[in-house]
């Protein structure tokens, strides 16, 4: 039951908003009580951190930097490190809160977590991130650790800041702890196929729901909004597949070839150049228009809340596979359910990534090291046995995939916490 007490169960921030009324459905559908849904809805642990830079010229800037740890029932907190000038701590606070769902509904043995600074990286030299990653790191030195939080890349971050990261906090503890952080670089233990983990996911579960409506993902047509670590390693999966990519986007601008963009040639240019703007082998178009292209899987793979209220109507696309976390508003979501439109929500679609840093974490624990066939066929049974499930629950309940997938996830953690009691 939706309850009515003054607890803080909506926010003001849309992310954060969004988060707590997918739990309040998911508490409602399970009958829950108040009780376990404030313990659900309240982050175990939070530290607000200053994060002071000195800037290349010698002068200092000041960030703001966060860590929460939603909950760690099943497990150590997880959960990326993200960058961006819009981080700020009720948005760290719905990203842990789907880490903590999107761990237990792949069956990781996890917690969820989450980090980010406000900090745009563009504006700063790799001497200068390296700087501000060390500080953060530092600052939330005593919340972090194999066995209590770790840490992997998100928007904004990549394998650089992980080795950063996972330096200074061995250094600090006087020997090497590559279980730290995850999403690092090969050579200091990191795993193969993490970096394209999240995309190979979401293109197992994009064809998992393909195939489950009678369809194939060769041939399918397909628009991808984000370029980044995400979006251009499933864009380059979907092509690979034998998919059409139609329509890629960044935070700049869009191309859109309605024979299918050339992604290898399109990864080569924005090497170059920085960014999808301006790929001669495809016309520019506007970023919006990607998000509603004449599509038959449309994969938001950037920022949250970008299918709205506002668009969600305009929607093409017969499947959304989400690659961020939290595209879409609920208000969306009910738009799009009522127009048919199959959504694989974020805690699922985009698990890859968090699975393959359960083994890399797997294996940094154990020292020892999987082949690339060893990842690829766990990771896709993993994605492709979730998806089952929280098809099958959804089929057997007659709930969308959104709901079922946070039914399944919310029971677990709740069952969880029923076992274990509360202390004292
Ligand atoms: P990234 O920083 O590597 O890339 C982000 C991309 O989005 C960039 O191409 C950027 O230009 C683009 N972008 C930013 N604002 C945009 C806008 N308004 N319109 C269009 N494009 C825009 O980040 P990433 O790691 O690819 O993460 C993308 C999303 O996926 C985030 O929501 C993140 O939380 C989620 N995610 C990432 C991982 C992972 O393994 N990296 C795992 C799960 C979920």
């Amino acid at each position: 039951m939706m309850t009515t007490t003054s607890r803080p169960f909506r926010s003001d921030n849309p992310a954060l908003d969004n988060a707590l009324g997918q739990l309040a459905g998911a508490v409602q559908i399970l009958g829950y009580h108040e009780g376990i849904h404030e313990t659900l809805a309240t982050p175990r642990r939070e530290i607000n951190v200053a994060v002071p830079l000195r800037r290349d010229d010698g002068h200092v800037q000041v960030f703001r930097g966060h860590r929460v740890q939603h909950n760690v029932s099943r497990g150590p907190g997880k959960g990326g490190l993200r960058y961006h000038p819009s981080v700020d701590i009720d948005e760290v606070r719905a990203l842990a809160m789907l880490m903590t769902w999107k761990c237990a509904v792949v069956d990781l043995p996890y917690g969820g977590a989450k980090g980010g600074i406000d900090i745009d990286p563009a504006e700063h030299s790799a001497a200068e991130l390296e700087r501000v990653t060390r500080r953060y790191t530092s600052e939330i030195m005593p919340l972090i650790g194999p066995t209590q939080d770790i840490m992997a890349p998100d928007m904004g971050t990549g394998e650089r800041e992980m080795a950063w990261v996972m330096d200074t906090y061995s250094v600090n503890v006087g020997h090497t702890i590559p279980a730290v952080v995850t999403g690092k670089p090969l050579a200091i233990g990191g795993s193969r196929g993490r970096g394209t983990a999240t995309a190979r996911g979401i293109v197992h579960v994009a064809d998992a729901a393909l195939t489950h409506a009678g369809e194939r993902i060769k041939g399918s047509r397909v628009a991808v909004q984000g370029f980044g670590k995400v979006g251009a390693n499933a864009a380059q999966i979907f092509s690979d597949e034998g998919a059409v990519v139609t329509h890629v986007s960044d935070a700049f601008g869009a191309v859109r070839d309605d024979d299918g963009l050339d992604i290898e040639a399109l990864l080569a240019h924005v090497a170059a150049a920085g960014s999808v703007v301006g790929f001669e082998r495809g016309d520019a178009v506007d970023g919006a228009s990607v998000l509603t292209a004449d599509v038959d899987v449309l994969v938001p793979a950037a920022i949250d809340s970008v299918l709205t209220v506002d668009n969600a109507n305009d929607v093409r696309a017969r499947f959304v596979v989400e690659g961020a976390n939290g595209p879409t508003t609920q208000e969306a979501d009910t738009i799009l359910g009522k127009n048919g439109v199959t959504i694989v929500p974020d805690i699922l679609a985009n698990a890859g990534g968090v699975i393959v840093s359960y083994f890399e974490w797997v294996q940094a624990n154990q020292t020892y090291w999987w082949t690339d066939a060893e990842i690829e066929d766990r990771l896709a049974g993993r994605m492709r046995s979730a998806y089952a499930e929280v098809a099958h629950h959804a089929h057997d309940h007659d709930l969308t995939l959104r709901d079922a997938a946070l039914v399944i996830g919310v029971q677990r953690v709740a069952d969880a916490h029923r076992l274990r009691g509360l202390y004292p």
